[in-house]
């Protein structure tokens, strides 16, 4: 839908526009088009609106974009800042915005929405920090936070019209939250602008009264300002060395954190002299500073070679603090213009040096780019793919979700709705069965994403599966299910002890109905057992021998002799108390065999299991008949080894392919075989049985690049 002009609309032809487009010669004139498109669509979009000062909204859009200007952004960045606004206040649609201007700058614009979203709802003071990490990785578009500094920075400048109260609550938040992301940038000069900004709305009358201190000393001060800059620029030019020396001026907010933290006072903080030389190429740098020691007396152990070390957000300069005139300390600071452009705009150095010289530009990417690669940690970037779209995720090992209420909840990432279950309290996670994630109903393995808001569904009845261990990743979540099935491994035990003991009385000829008549009482007074709840558990755990008690239980009786024979059931969720081998991994289909394993319960294991056969003959008592009468849906691991041609994209291939048969992997590790011929590719995945897996192992050999399937086992 075409936004309706009103009566405020204004087109392309319009000053605001003109001045703008300006600036924009470093664009190509292809770009300009799309641009004024975006700024008319913007313009009419918001033709409605005010901002509070009573100007046309659209002043506001076009004062971010010309920030993003000023750091040489791409087109889509500039009508991403053009339309930043128009999700959230006018009825446009993403769907709308990518039809029109592409998809790069809908989710740009997207980007920038749903940061806005989270900020009201969610900001807590405590929390800054989380906040602030959430916000860079939720943006994972590098454009997308630089945008939202420059749209705050205009924000806190024109808040004059704003309630006192709503005015102070968004300059703490600027200085909480934004100035420390434009300074982990290394955007010093709007870090410093920010917090100088909001210092004054947030404490006006310690604002001014610094101000006026300030202005009271610039007297004494500029008498000595002036003479040690003269003597600084005379030196250099004395030496032949063409330099630029500026005083440095400290912000407001710097000199009153410096007071508060160091307990200094006014004069003391001001009683340092900062001053900044700045020259062409690096050797001048090393020259300035030696002919600068010369000129005063260097303070022992203040020498900071930055530019051989650069700090980790790419920083580069020299550092020296020198005696000056009366004994008063000179902080000077020695760096070449690049280093320079770098200090003052950090991440935005990128732009703006675009069309500078090839030679220095090449350098300056290298390094902005070693730079934001120390800044992400990640592990993959390719160089090219950087430069082209500068997506980054900053913060790789953590994920930030909120609860209902919106409190942020931080869990490493990978972390499911169980883990974000146990986080908030115990008897959540021991009674949750789904959860909403954004309020749609999800299942509980499913692993969170950055500013999800999660909300776990409970269930009194509802109690901790084994099967979540393989899924959770917090130590806490680990422990309190492990810790909940072994309270419920007794129970599990009982009943399944319980059971062999039935199996075997009516293996010996006991009718299921005369079971209940047998002298139980007096059965467990013969046994040393506490309880008979002890008797089935310890039977259940493999501390008796069922065929023992039995034949003890009928000894006391007298019943018919033993004869016929029967299997115990296996279904595969008898939990703790029965446990699938993991050498041989038995899955439904596979005949199996059961050993009664002291204080384990039962183990299954595949019939033809080559760990078996010794401890078969040595101790045939340990050993019992078992059969599978698995339940529907039920589903078992087992590893497969896949031997595939060593080829591009191979593994996303074979994967697709066990998906499609309806598989799960569970896990996958990779090998080489010995000569080098081919890779090799362990897989455990989920099946319900053994013809699901021959379905799976056929369709696998079915792809070219598979040369062989087989079933693993290990050897133990
Ligand atoms: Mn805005």
């Amino acid at each position: 839908m075409e936004p309706a002009p009103g009566p405020d609309f204004l087109s392309a032809e319009s000053p605001i526009f003109r001045a703008f487009a300006d600036k924009l010669s470093y664009l190509e004139a292809g770009d300009m088009a799309r641009i004024e498109a975006a700024f008319v669509f913007a313009s009419a979009a918001h033709a409605q609106q005010k901002r509070l000062s009573g100007e046309p909204y659209i002043t506001h859009p076009v004062a971010v974009a010309e920030a993003v200007v000023e750091w040489r952004m791409d087109a889509e960045a500039i009508m991403a800042a053009l339309l930043h606004d128009v999700l959230e206040d006018t009825r446009v649609s993403k769907q709308e915005l990518s039809e029109r201007f592409g998809s790069e700058v809908a989710d740009l614009v997207d980007g920038l929405s749903k940061l806005d979203k989270i900020e009201f709802a969610s900001y807590r003071d405590a929390q800054a920090e989380n906040f602030r990490k959430m916000l860079m990785a939720m943006a994972r578009d590098l454009r997308v936070v630089l945008i939202k500094l420059a749209d705050r920075r205009h924000n806190i400048h024109t808040m004059a019209a704003l309630r006192p109260d709503k005015r102070r609550r968004i300059a703490s938040e600027t200085l909480e939250v934004y100035a420390p992301i434009a300074l982990r940038l290394g955007l010093n000069k709007l870090y410093r602008e920010l917090q100088d900004t909001c210092f004054e709305l947030i404490h006006p009358l310690r604002a001014g009264v610094l101000r006026k201190a300030l202005l009271a000393a610039s007297g004494n001060r500029r008498e000595l300002l002036d003479k040690v800059l003269s003597s600084l620029s005379g030196k250099l030019k004395k030496e032949g060395i063409e330099a630029e020396v500026f005083g440095r001026e400290k912000g407001l907010y710097s000199i009153y954190r410096k007071m508060k933290d160091r307990h200094l006072s006014f004069l003391q903080v001001l009683d340092i002299y900062g001053f900044r030389v700045v020259v062409e190429r690096i050797p001048m740098c090393y020259l300035a500073l030696g002919a600068l020691h010369a000129l005063y007396k260097p303070v022992p152990g203040k020498f900071k070679d930055y530019i051989a070390l650069p700090k980790d957000n790419g920083y580069q300069s020299l550092h020296t603090t020198l005696i000056g005139p009366y004994g008063t300390p000179v902080e000077v600071q020695i760096r070449t213009r690049e280093m320079h452009q770098v200090a003052q705009e950090g991440v935005a150095a990128h732009w703006l040096y675009k069309d500078g010289e090839a030679g220095s530009n090449g350098e300056l990417e290298i390094r902005t780019h070693k730079w934001l690669q120390s800044l992400l940690e990640t592990q993959s970037s390719d160089s090219a793919e950087f430069f082209e779209n500068v997506k980054i995720d900053l913060f790789p090992d953590e994920v930030y979700v909120f609860t209902p209420r919106g409190k942020i909840m931080t869990l490493p990432s990978g972390a499911t709705a169980i883990d974000f279950a146990y986080a908030v309290h115990t008897n959540i996670g021991n009674h949750c069965t789904a959860a909403h994630i954004n309020h749609v109903l999800s299942p509980l393995a499913t692993k969170l994403r950055n500013g999800d808001v999660v909300e776990i569904v409970t269930d009194p009845l509802a109690v901790p599966q084994a099967s979540w261990l393989s899924v959770v990743k917090t130590g806490r979540a680990r422990g309190k299910i492990r810790h909940y099935l072994r309270n419920i491994q007794n129970e599990e035990s009982a009943t399944l002890g319980k059971r062999m003991l039935y199996k075997e009385l009516l293996a010996m000829g006991v009718l299921p109905v005369s079971v209940a008549d047998l002298n139980w009482r007096q059965l467990v007074g013969h046994s040393g057992s506490a309880s008979l709840h002890d008797l089935f558990t310890d039977i259940g755990l493999g501390k008796r021998v069922p065929a023992v008690v039995a034949r003890l239980l009928l000894a006391r009786e007298t019943l018919p002799a033993p004869s016929g024979n029967s299997t115990l059931a296996i279904h595969g969720n008898e939990g703790m108390a029965i446990q699938l081998a993991k050498c041989c991994q038995p899955i439904p289909g596979d005949p199996i065999i059961g050993a009664i394993r002291k204080g384990h319960g039962l183990v299954v294991h595949a019939r033809d299991c080559a760990n078996i056969s010794r401890s078969y003959l040595n101790e045939p008592g340990k050993w019992m008949e078992i059969e599978w009468a698995p339940e529907e849906g039920r589903l078992f691991q087992v590893s497969i080894q896949v031997d595939v041609k060593d080829k591009r994209g191979v593994l996303a291939q074979v994967a697709a392919s066990i998906s499609r048969s309806g598989s799960n992997i569970i896990h996958v590790a990779t090998g080489e075989s010995a000569e080098h011929v081919f890779s090799i590719l362990n897989f455990t995945i989920d099946v319900a049985d053994r013809s699901h897996l021959e379905q799976v192992i056929r369709a696998l050999q079915r792809l070219p690049e598979v040369l062989r399937v087989s079933r693993a086992s290990s050897k133990e």
